[in-house]
């Protein structure tokens, strides 16, 4: 039996982990849940899932769900998140959203855990200390996100001197044909409604302003240890192929499956065996597959990932603090759509990288959420919207 713990179990990507795992209850046991302050959810989970241990961030639903199950070890605050990280398991999925999933990540990797990693931000912010950790202690990452997931997978046939270049796909979000101007009036309720992929409403937001495929080039280059301009991307927005991968020979291998993340979550969890999917599949339709160069000049947030990552240090960990605060600022009306970017890009001019370091990632992570937090002020006031 594999033991597992869920970092973010309540979310999007948490919830599909349990699902898959439900079809296989004499192989998983699940050791330890974690959830920010999903009172209805958490308690359902403990119930279904009887886990070893439980981490809540908030602490007054933390005592509320104490009351119910009194004799349930509930650890508090994000200590608590990072205890039951601590935790030991066979894997340990990490799908909290955000910065705060680095610390508890980190405790992982120096309690040598298997991580299934979903969260693509704290690879951003501290991409080369993270690998650090993770090479010291020759941890297994194992990329829960389709893309790098495909790239993983297609890595197990080929050797990685032969690759020439990498190209991930993009479905190009609900906003993809709008012109720029009618993105000033594209509202959060029209932006969380994603034509293909089911997700978190970050994650969402981020794939309709192409951040997040941004974040997942970052993503690609670390994990892979793959030079960013072998990195491209295409617009499919059919989402049934996640990645292809050219050789130098000139062949290209490409990975597809129906658009779902339980398709990656079962073949990771089970990984390296392959298990059938426990699920209804349906026949995937390839008959019209289409594809697109991405809008840079529309959609300017694959450019700011690339500039953020060719400037270093600490300029991708305030690039993803900036839109961290913009994508919220966004979810609340307090700034427009393409506000997001413009954001970030003036964030991140006005920043001097330093050499990264954990103390210096912190500080320029906190700086940006300042002058972000200061500059949607000025947003909110200048409601003019140019
Ligand atoms: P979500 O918003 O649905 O869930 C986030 C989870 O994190 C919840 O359980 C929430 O309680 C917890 N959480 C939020 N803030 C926290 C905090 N400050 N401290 C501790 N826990 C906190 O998000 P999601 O869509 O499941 O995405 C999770 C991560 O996985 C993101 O980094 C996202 O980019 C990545 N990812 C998601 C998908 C997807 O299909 N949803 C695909 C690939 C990668
Ligand atoms: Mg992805």
């Amino acid at each position: 039996m594999k033991t597992i713990s869920i970092l973010g179990s309540t979310g999007s990507i948490g919830k599909s982990v349990l699902e898959v795992i439900s079809h296989y209850s004499e192989e998983f046991r699940v050791i330890g849940l974690t959830t920010r302050k999903n009172f209805q959810i958490i308690q359902r989970q403990i119930k279904k899932y009887n886990p070893k241990i439980v981490g809540i961030v908030d602490p007054v639903i933390a005592e509320k769900v104490k009351k119910n199950f009194p004799s349930l070890n509930i650890e508090v605050g994000e200590e608590g998140i990072v205890k039951v990280a601590k935790e030991k398991v066979d894997i340990l999925v990490v799908a909290i959203v955000g910065i705060a999933a680095l610390k508890p990540t980190l405790a992982a990797i120096q309690h040598n855990h298997t991580i299934a990693l979903a969260n693509k931000e704290i690879i951003v912010a501290s991409g080369k200390l993270l690998m650090e950790e993770v090479k010291k202690r020759e941890i297994q990452i194992l990329p829960l996100d389709s893309e790098p997931c495909a790239i993983f997978q297609i890595y197990k046939n080929i050797k990685r001197d032969d690759v020439k270049r990498v190209i991930i796909t993009a479905s190009g979000g609900p906003f993809y044909n709008l012109n720029e101007k009618k993105l000033w009036e594209v509202t959060p309720e029209m932006a969380l409604k994603h034509p293909v992929w089911q997700m978190g409403q970050k994650i969402t937001i981020d794939s309709a302003t192409l951040m997040n495929k941004g974040f997942e080039i970052i993503t690609i280059h670390w994990l892979f240890d793959l030079q960013m301009e072998k990195i491209q991307v295409v617009i499919h927005p059919e989402a049934k192929i996640h990645a292809m991968v050219e050789l130098k020979d000139g062949f290209t291998f490409s990975l597809l499956s129906p658009p779902d993340m339980k398709y990656v979550i079962n073949y990771l969890l089970h990984y390296p065996t392959r298990t059938p999917y426990p699920f209804p599949t349906p026949p995937l339709e390839i008959e019209s597959l289409h594809f697109y160069p991405p809008d840079e000049k529309k959609f300017p947030a694959l450019k700011l990932c690339r500039e953020a990552e060719r400037k270093g240090g600490t300029t991708p960990a305030v690039l993803n603090a900036c839109n961290e605060v913009a994508v919220e600022a966004f979810l609340q009306r307090k700034i427009r759509f393409p506000q997001i970017w413009k954001l970030c890009q003036e964030v991140v001019k006005k920043h001097t990288p330093e050499p990264l370091s954990w103390e210096r990632m912190w500080k320029a992570d906190a700086w940006a959420r300042e002058e972000c937090r200061k500059l949607v002020v000025d947003y909110e006031k200048n409601r003019s919207y140019s």
